[in-house]
């Protein structure tokens, strides 16, 4: 895992959609790396002030963009 690779990869990991193995290597790659750690930071922060700031229902493609699933309210697959 290289620094190139957290920003595409980050809504997956959050959004759980990676394998097992890639989210190791993407968490591991956290522990070791200041600046991916910073990154994800402010990538969640960013995220959750556009979850707050939605007074309506969200379209489909802007949760899957922001790594959120309505698991709730679909059954997936
Ligand atoms: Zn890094």
């Amino acid at each position: 895992m290289t620094c190139d690779q957290i920003p595409k990869l980050a809504s997956s990991y959050i959004g759980r959609d990676l394998s097992a193995v890639i989210r190791l290597k993407f968490a591991f790659h956290l522990v070791q790396c200041k600046s991916c750690r910073a990154y994800m930071r402010g990538f969640l922060k960013a995220r959750d002030l556009a979850v707050q700031s939605l007074q309506m229902p969200a379209p489909d493609a802007l949760m899957q963009a922001l790594g959120l699933h309505e698991d709730d309210q679909k059954v997936r697959g």
